[in-house]
Order: structure tokens, then sequence, then C-alpha cells
């Protein structure tokens, strides 16, 4: 019997595919190689819908490793621009140097708006960044045959915590369960549980530990079903906010005092207007709104971080929850704040160690685990809440001095 050339067992595929007698996901073992599998896929698309995928065909991405962990069906990679912003100087509580960072967009004249940013707030000494709480929360709901039952249960959880914490960090070894905290509607009662989780963002560690812990609480009190581990208390990838006033992740704050003379040079404004522009625009125009957080635009800064090393990008709707403050100094100068409640990072695990990502993670000094558990993931947030701080300071300056339109028409169109 002859054996089968490559060529011919990727048509004999594709022609399995497109009689419908085999589906996607069996591709990778059919093929016996998962890249060999993806550029099938790809083929076969390509086929069906008279299109060309070279351009999702080039990645540096070895499917092999990463199916399994980050990716089901592949087809390829979507590239995205990579720029740096600064130098951007942090004298942070963990974290000191001067950084360039790393910012994944399409977004033209957003990596030079946060350079300037960081520019002024070098030149005025650097950015002080502080993580005041670090806990990431998954939040079962469990329900009771009533109310009476349901107080029972929440005094049943909190004389056996020791117990229940013994079951769930039986599933990790850097989950550490910190704290459980219920919340009750009726007879449905919620138990929000807050893990530290090392330098991973957490949310597969916390998600498998509060699932074992949650087997436990039902064993041993038979009156609670649960209704889903995750019951929206959590809360993941929505804006809500239990995250701003419980945090989720890392809650970190980034200041810094900007020098008169820095606001008149570097951003081309005065201290008066900058801070008419945050209490009108931030402060009175976001409530007006209906919005959480009040800022200008820190989800910029934090998708395009989020990108370039490997977050969860969707968990930029509570990362990027920020908050805003300016004041002026008794010199004269201008004091501003970004605080953030719930950054979601991490430095391991997740979309952190795939190459471009890893890279990126490297240049800031944060790549993998810390020399303790945990340092690299808090150091990162100092990073960030900074990078958030440069990105406020440049756009409020910009709409303070009527810059930001021809800064964009100049950046964001191609335009000379
Ligand atoms: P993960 O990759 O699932 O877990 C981190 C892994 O790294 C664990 O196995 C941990 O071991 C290990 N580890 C090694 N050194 C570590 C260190 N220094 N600090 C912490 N852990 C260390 O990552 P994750 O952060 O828990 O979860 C992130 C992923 O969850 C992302 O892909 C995200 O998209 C996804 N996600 C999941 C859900 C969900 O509901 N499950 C929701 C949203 C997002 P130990 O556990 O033994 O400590």
């Amino acid at each position: 019997m002859t054996q089968e050339s490559l060529e011919e067992l990727v048509n004999r595929l594709i022609e399995r595919l497109e009689r419908g007698e085999l589906r996607f996901s069996e591709l990778d073992k059919e093929a016996g190689n998962k890249n060999l599998a993806a550029l099938i896929r790809r083929r076969y698309l390509e086929k069906k819908y008279n299109v060309s995928l070279s351009a999702i065909a080039h990645t540096i991405i070895d499917f092999e490793e990463v199916v399994g962990r980050n990716i089901e069906n592949p087809i390829g990679a979507a590239q995205i621009p990579v720029g740096v912003a600064g130098p951007l100087k942090i004298v942070g509580e963990h974290v000191k140097g001067e950084f360039f960072v790393p910012m994944a967009t399409t977004e033209g004249a957003l990596v030079a708006s946060v350079s300037r940013g960081a520019k002024a707030i070098t030149l005025s000494g650097g950015a002080y960044s502080i993580v005041l709480r670090d806990a990431m929360a998954r939040a079962p709901l469990f329900k009771l045959p009533n109310a009476r039952r349901a107080k029972e249960f929440i005094d049943w959880v909190k004389q056996n915590f020791e117990e229940i914490k013994r079951v769930a960090e039986s599933k990790t070894r850097h989950g550490k369960l910190v704290s459980i905290d219920p919340f009750v509607a009726g007879n449905n009662v919620w138990l929000r549980f807050r893990f530290t989780t090392g330098d991973a963002m957490g949310m597969n560690m916390v998600t498998i530990a509060t699932d074992e812990a949650s087997r436990f609480i039902e064993e041993n009190f038979p009156d609670a079903k649960l209704v889903a581990l995750s019951g929206n208390m959590c809360t993941d990838k929505k804006p809500t906010y239990i995250n701003v006033l419980m945090g989720r992740g890392k809650t970190v704050v980034s200041e810094t005092v900007l020098k008169k003379e820095v606001v008149k040079e570097v951003l081309k404004t005065d201290i008066d207007s900058m801070i008419e522009v945050n209490v009108r625009k931030n402060m009175l125009g976001t409530s007006l709104a209906g919005g959480i957080g009040q800022n200008a635009h820190a989800a910029n800064i934090v998708a395009a971080i989020f990108i370039a090393t490997g977050q969860d990008v969707a968990q930029v709707v509570e990362s990027s929850i920020a908050y805003t403050w300016m004041e002026e100094t008794p010199e004269g100068d201008l004091y501003v704040s970004v605080t953030l409640p719930s950054l979601e990072v991490g430095t391991v695990g997740g979309g952190t160690w795939l190459p471009t990502q890893r890279e990126a993670l490297s240049l800031l000094g944060v790549q993998g685990s810390g020399e303790e558990p945990g340092l690299n993931a808090i150091r990162f947030a100092e990073i960030v809440a900074a990078t958030v701080l440069a990105g406020e300071i440049n756009l409020i300056a910009a709409i303070a001095s009527r810059e930001l339109a021809r800064a964009h028409e100049r950046l964001g169109r191609g335009k000379k």
C-alpha cells in the first residue's frame, strides 16, 4: 500500500469536511498535527467562501503548543501593531525605573498621546503607584428553602470557614482563600470567595478552587443547592459597582504632582483649565450619563496593554473602571491621581506565555513568576496604572488646549 502524501491527506480531509463527515473540532486528531489542522481549516474556508486567508495564515504561533490552552479551531492569528509609550518614570511601591510600555492598538495618536503624558510625569519626578487590595473573586449562587435557612447557611459558612478554605486550597498551590462575603436576596445566597492568586490573574485558578469548595458545601449543608458556580456577583466581564466597592484583581492607585511649568511647556495648557475639564467632563458628564468610573479614556490604555501582554481582553470591562482626580497643590502645581478598583492582570497563565506577549512582559521586567509569588503581578499593576495616569493627563490637557481633534487628524487619518 502506498503512503498517502501530505497533499493527498489535506485534500482528503477537506473533502470529508465538505461532505459533512468531519467537524472542525475533529481535525486536530484526524490530521495528526494541529498546525496542519489549521491549514486545512483555512483551505476549506478559502474554497467555500472564495476568499484569501493568507494574511491570517502568517504567524509564529505553534498550534501544537497552543490548542488546549488558548484556542480551539485555529486558522491563524490576528496581528495588531505594537508601539511603545515612554519613557515613563515610575517610583512605585514595588517598581522603580523608566519604562517603555508596549501598547497594541490600531488607534493612531494613542501611543503619541500617552507618550506626551509620560513625558510630563517624568519631567515632574515620576509617578507613584501602589496596590491597595489584591484578590480575585468568584461568587457561586446557592438556593435555600427560605430566608431563615439562608441566614442559618451563612452562619454555617462562617463557622466552617477554615474547613472550606482547606478544601478550596487543595486544588492550587498559589491560590489562598482570603474571605467569603455573603449576599442575600430572598432565599438566594451568593458566597463571594476572594483569593490571592500569586502572579496569575487567577480566574481559572479561583473557579476550580471555588467549584471544589461548593461541592463540599452542598455535601455538608444539603439544604443549599448550587444554582450557578458564577452567580454574577463576582463580577467577571460585566460592569458592576461590586467590583468598585469590594475590588477585584488589584485595586491600584497611581499619582503624580505635575509642575506648573511642565503643564505649560509640555502640555501647552494651564492647571485651572485641566481641573475644569476633569470636573465638568469626567465627573459631571459621566454622572449625567450614568457611567461607572469617571475618566477620560482609561480603557484605551488598559486595552492596548492587555492585548500586547496576553491579558484576558474581555476583562477590560472592569479593569478600565477608573476615577481620575485633579487638584491644585498649595505650591501651585497639579496633583493628579487615577484609581482603578478592579484591575485584573497576571504575568503567568492565560495568554501571557505566548511568544510576543512574553516579550512584551519581559520589556517591563515582569515576565513569569516574581522572586516572591505575586510580586511580578503587583509590579505590572503599578506600571499599568501609571500608564493610565499618563493617558488621562494628556487627553485632559489636549481637550483643555483644544488640541484633540487636530492631533487625531494628523496622526489618525494617514495625513502628513
Ligand atoms: P491559569 O493558566 O489557568 O493558571 C495559572 C497556573 O500557573 C496555575 O496552574 C498555577 O499553579 C501556575 N503558577 C505557576 N507559577 C505561578 C505563580 N507564580 N503565581 C500564580 N500561579 C502560578 O491562569 P489563571 O490566571 O488562573 O486564569 C487565566 C485564564 O482564565 C485566562 O486564559 C482567562 O481567559 C481565563 N478565564 C477563565 C474563566 C473561568 O471562569 N474559568 C473566566 C474568565 C477568564 P497553581 O494553581 O497550582 O498555583
